[in-house]
């Protein structure tokens, strides 16, 4: 059994005897030590902010004045414990800002933002900070560290380094003027991005060029004209429910050709918010950093923390799915052919005739929509079918809590337990959309698990969404993607739950693994197996039947060559920008152009995202030399998923080795952690398979 402990090391009296305490600097007296968020007021916040970065700078600088000679335990341990308080602020604000923000929230964020970046900057450029990690890391061989302790100190001098502190004071200078001028760029990026998407793809001024197009469609449409100051006409935009559907159901050609070819050429088309020339400077620009870092390229410099580690790895990955997806492309491409010949349409398919045959082929091959599938994904139930997944892997128990604190009345909270009755930690979920709440569905933690100096600290964690809410007397029925998410999330939040730390800062998940453990999660929710115990139609009680869980599995094929494709070109580009090695700027157009021929990508399908209008990867480092990330943990869930389907979905001993290697603990090396649970390296063959693509 672990001892608990909850209580805050730090405790503070704010201000002088007088004034009430700000509950986000004191101990919190409260089950489990979770927020007292009643107390909570927006209020509260800058000041803490301030009170704790001032104590994360005492606790800094004694560690660089510390007389002694710098050992693990004065300098990395004591850099690692140190921060707790602003952490501890700035989770509970973090979460609060994207869930249940408002105004006051949103002028903290704003006025404690640059406060928080000029903070950390001040502790990972400083000199005799850095001085400190650096004497035990040219040691770190001889000090006789275990693995976890290696893990931290590496992930802790990796931040240092790449931050610059190794630098003389003159490639320091030049690495500021580099970053701030990326930073420039990516805000002008994304503001031409953002004007680009909102510009008008098409104007419709007679009722006969709407043919095909839905009844919602051609209102919005409408909308938009109107909005425009148009009156009496419809405007299609660049935004994808706009777009999208045009695509899919209009019935003239001339018009998608049009809508397409805006589509494509966002901020490729001269002018004000033109992002050509933007995305040369910005490629160049991380040629140069990685280059003063010592790094070869922009993804030498990234990939070097992520789990394929550098760009030979990310390449040969991408070539190994890429001419399946083709092939498997193409053949939809001849399906679609096929329908055009038949109805004597005389042409040859184009990439704007994708979407609305591909939409023709649907209809024709699976006849599945959601409606007929809602009745079944009661919300109740489908949370439950998720609780019972985990619960019959790992053994743990979800048990409904009523006296903890939350910050909206839709949050409910649970607590869970090992399979003995320990605790492991607290999951709070918060489903429902409501004005406040962002869009798009996260998980995140309110508190990190620990366990230095043997105080056993527990997680505290929350899954946030914007699934359908009851109407009228309809409980929340979901769709197909919303039973996914709340699957796939409720696997970030175990991946949280059973961390089996001493340091939080030891265990960090790259961006090609951190979508392993919710991915895999979706598996079970779609399984043949899974599906009847939980998707139980809400008023006949009846399970599912197994004509539409055919009907679901034959549908998850549908269009995967085009999807595969049109991603895996972009990932191929994302590639090649950061792999430029100097830092001149070179013809937008012509770089893409020559990285799409190199792959032969075929005409009918352009890439997901073209340079000017590739956010991922340009407005911000976000996803750079990283778009990869997503296929990469698909083909790693499949693949650990492939050993369920071999050795029972339920085995718990597969399970036991999943969590133990895979979510408990950290490591610089998260391939060899895979290899402890899977026996071998990931292989693409159970992602090509669940893709159609072999
Ligand atoms: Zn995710």
């Amino acid at each position: 059994m672990k001892t608990t402990v909850w209580s805050f090391m730090l405790i503070l009296t704010a201000g002088c005897g007088t004034q009430p305490q700000n509950p986000l600097l004191v101990e919190w007296d409260t089950p489990f030590g979770t927020p007292p968020f009643e107390e909570i007021q927006n209020g509260h916040f800058m000041p803490a902010f301030r009170e704790a970065m001032a104590v994360h700078k005492g606790e800094v600088g004694k560690i660089i004045q510390n007389p002694e000679e710098p050992t693990f335990k004065n300098t990395v341990e004591a850099y690692e414990k140190s921060g707790r308080l602003l952490d501890r602020v700035d989770r509970v604000f973090g979460c609060l800002n994207d869930a249940e923000t408002n105004p006051e929230l949103q002028a903290v964020s704003e006025e404690v933002e640059p406060l928080l970046t000029k903070h950390y900057d001040d502790i990972l450029l400083d000199p005799g900070l850095f001085n400190r990690v650096d004497a035990i890391y040219s040691r770190r061989e001889s000090i006789g560290l275990n693995e976890e302790e290696s893990t931290l100190l590496e992930n802790i001098y990796k931040d240092f380094v790449r931050s610059g502190a190794g630098l003389d004071e003159k490639d320091k200078a030049a690495l500021r003027t580099v970053n701030e001028e990326l930073s420039a760029l990516y805000v002008k990026f994304r503001k031409n991005h953002l004007d680009q998407t909102n510009a008008a793809a098409l104007t419709i001024e007679n009722e006969s060029d709407l043919a095909g197009l839905p009844g919602n469609l051609v209102a919005a449409a409408a909308d938009n004209a109107r909005s425009r100051g148009m009156e009496g006409k419809w405007v299609i935009t660049l935004q994808k429910p706009s777009f999208e559907p045009f695509l899919q159901y209009s019935e003239k050609r001339p018009l998608r050709e049009k809508v397409y070819k805006s589509y494509i050429n966002r901020g490729n088309n001269g002018g004000e918010s033109d992002n050509k020339a933007v995305v040369a400077r910005i490629a160049a620009l991380r040629a140069k950093r990685s280059r003063l870092l010592g790094y070869k390229t922009h993804a030498d410099f990234i990939l070097e923390r992520n789990m394929a580690k550098n760009p030979d790895n990310v390449y040969r990955f991408l070539n190994d799915l890429w001419e399946p997806a083709l092939a498997r492309a193409r053949a939809e491409a001849a399906e679609m052919q096929a329908i055009i010949d038949r109805e004597g349409g005389g042409f040859r398919l184009a990439g704007w005739d994708w979407w609305y045959y591909a939409e023709k082929l649907k209809k024709e091959k699976y006849a599945l929509d959601d409606a007929m599938l809602r009745p079944y994904f009661e919300m109740d139930k489908v949370r439950r079918g998720a609780f019972g997944v985990a619960e019959k892997l790992y053994g743990i128990q979800f048990i409904p809590r009523s006296d903890i604190q939350v910050y909206h009345p839709d949050v409910e909270v649970f607590e869970v337990q090992e399979a003995d009755g320990s605790h492991l930690g607290i999951f709070y979920t918060d489903y429902f959309p409501r004005a406040g709440k962002r869009a798009g569905a996260w998980s995140g933690s309110l508190r990190s698990q620990s366990n230095m100096d043997g105080n056993y600290i527990a997680p505290l964690v929350f899954n946030v969404g914007n699934f359908s809410k009851p109407a009228g007397t309809e409980p929340a029925l979901l769709n197909t993607d919303e039973v996914e998410t709340l699957f796939h999330e409720l696997g970030h939040a175990l991946d949280s739950l059973f961390s089996d730390t001493v340091y939080a800062g030891s265990r960090r998940t790259p961006r090609d693994f951190v979508e392993l453990p919710s991915q895999i999660m979706e598996n079970w929710a779609m399984d043949p197996e899974v599906l009847p115990t939980y998707a139980v139609h809400y008023e006949t009680k009846e399970p599912i039947p197994q004509e539409l869980i055919d009907k679901i599995q034959k549908a998850s094929l549908f269009n995967q060559g085009f999807r595969t494709v049109e991603y895996l070109a972009a990932s191929f580009l994302d590639m090649d920008w950061h792999s430029l090695t100097e830092e001149n700027e070179v013809d937008t157009g012509d770089f893409e152009a020559e990285s799409l021929n190199a792959i032969g990508l075929m005409e009918e399908i352009a890439s997901r995202y073209q340079s000017t209008n590739f956010g991922h990867i340009f407005d911000s480092q976000g996803y750079s030399a990283g778009y990869y990330s997503y296929i990469w943990a698909e083909v790693l869930d499949a693949d650990a998923f492939q050993a369920f389907k071999e050795a029972g979905l339920f085995n718990r001993e597969l399970a036991q080795s999943f969590r133990e290697n895979v979510l408990s603990h950290g490591s610089t090396d998260m391939m060899a952690q895979y290899v402890r649970f899977r026996g071998a390296e990931p292989k693409v063959d159970a992602l090509l398979a669940r893709r159609g693509l072999k």
